[in-house]
């Protein structure tokens, strides 16, 4: 049930407010204080409202977040036993699901499975009339996170085009930076749960109006959010997108002392450009990245998605802190586009392609591929070909099948050979 960022589908299709009901006695049968919090998409409240009804009746105390991001709401779960956050991230409108987060870090394999395993048995513990529980609200959690940023950064007063997406960073990111000292211009920041402005994934498709904004306002760097802002995207002053793997390698040459841990689809560049940092390649999903952080006491970990993750904020990705920390970088070491262009790149390809059965698609693509170099399943299925890499897997939360490619000589080619495999298998 859980996916690689917790339960995710269509509204009222896939996720009803039955499952929330029920979704929501199974959380409460298990954890007696839970805060709750929302994106601004058009169900999230119709969910949020029958995971709580479901919490109480089993007995928990719930505290209401209200609309926030999903790092504010896992920062300020950890003063309870555990947070729901009804959001679907960067998913398109139609979308809903929830995260589940305990002291500030996602659940782990562990903690999902008490849940699904209580969902598949319908064994829910309803408490008797005079025990069901009751509900409060917080106020203070948008407070707490910009006070944890904020005492974390130091000030500046660059110049910043803050892309909101009309999703949850609308209430927060543009008020830190604005207290940290910077000139700051909003792009789709009107919490507004139907994405008028653009689709709520940070890529570069989805930012041709921060780009020209960036550069018509003469603006130092430009930031683009998800629809629940723990990822984070950028764009330089010259109004140039900046890569996942670019940026991971930014915040990495930095945050990094002893080890960070990254997903098996990064770049070899970072490899190459941190010496003597322990790297720990993970399966793709922040919440394993967070967990070999929460192992390691590494100092960083990020996925080329957009999600970075700061354990000295927190183990949930968290875009705000991202962005400010990257005002300050600038602020400190200069133009963002020097900064990008300091770090090299290999070529990388990636690529997506719709898939309703992806069990059997990959199982197909599993014997094609391995006639192309060595195999490895940590994460879907990930070939070395000597002079380069390709992953293929299977997305955690969409029904698609998803392609990398990473080779210094002859990534195009390398491309051309495994998307053709995929294509055939998804036919
Ligand atoms: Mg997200």
């Amino acid at each position: 049930m859980f996916g690689s960022s917790g339960i995710r589908g269509v509204a009222n299709k896939e996720i009803t407010p039955g499952l929330a009901l029920d979704f929501g006695l199974a959380v409460g049968s298990i954890y007696p204080e839970v805060a709750v919090g929302h994106d601004p998409r058009v169900s999230s409240e119709m969910i949020e409202h029958a995971i709580v009804s479901g919490l109480l009746s089993a007995g928990s105390k719930v505290v209401k977040a209200g609309m926030v991001p999903t790092p504010t709401l896992a920062l300020a779960s950890r003063d309870y036993d555990c947070g729901i956050m009804v959001t679907a991230s960067h998913n398109p409108a139609r979308y809903i699901g929830m995260k589940v987060f305990k002291g500030g870090m996602s659940f782990n394999t562990k903690q999902q499975e008490e849940i699904e395993d209580l969902l598949e048995k319908k064994r829910f513990n309803h408490a008797s009339w005079e025990r069901t529980g009751n509900l409060g609200a917080m106020d203070s959690a948008l407070e707490d996170h910009s006070e944890a940023i904020l005492k974390n950064t130091a000030g500046s007063d660059l110049k910043v085009v803050v892309d909101c997406g009309c999703g949850a960073a609308s209430v927060i990111t543009p008020y830190v930076l604005k207290r940290m000292g910077c000139e700051v211009l909003t792009l789709n920041s009107q919490p507004d749960g139907s994405f008028p402005g653009r689709e709520p994934e940070p890529v570069e498709e989805n930012l041709s109006l921060l780009k020209k904004t960036v550069r018509a306002a003469g603006a130092d760097l430009g930031i683009a959010h998800d629809g629940d802002a723990d990822r984070m995207m950028a764009v330089d002053n010259m109004g140039r997108f900046i890569s996942g793997d670019k940026m991971l390698a930014l915040f990495a040459q930095r945050e990094a002392k002893s080890a960070i841990a990254v997903p098996v689809d990064t770049s070899k560049v970072i490899d190459d450009i941190l010496g003597g940092v322990k790297i720990s390649r993970t399966k793709v999903g922040d919440v394993y990245v967070a967990e070999e952080l929460g192992k390691t006491g590494g100092e960083f970990g990020g996925e080329p998605s957009g999600a970075w993750i700061f354990p000295k904020i927190s183990l949930c990705p968290d875009g705000i802190y991202a962005a400010a920390r990257l005002v300050e970088i600038v602020e400190r070491e200069g133009e963002l586009a020097g900064l990008v262009d300091s770090i090299p790149e290999y070529p990388v390809k990636r690529g997506a392609f719709a898939c309703s059965d992806k069990k059997r698609a990959m199982e197909e693509i599993m014997q094609k591929l391995s006639g192309l170099g060595e195999i490895n399943t940590l994460d879907g299925i990930r070939v070395d070909t000597g002079d380069g890499w390709v992953l293929v897997r299977p997305s955690g939360t969409e029904p698609k099948i998803r392609i990398t490619v990473e080779s210094k000589n002859r990534c195009e080619e390398l491309y051309a050979e495994a998307s053709g495999i995929v294509s055939r298998a998804v036919a």
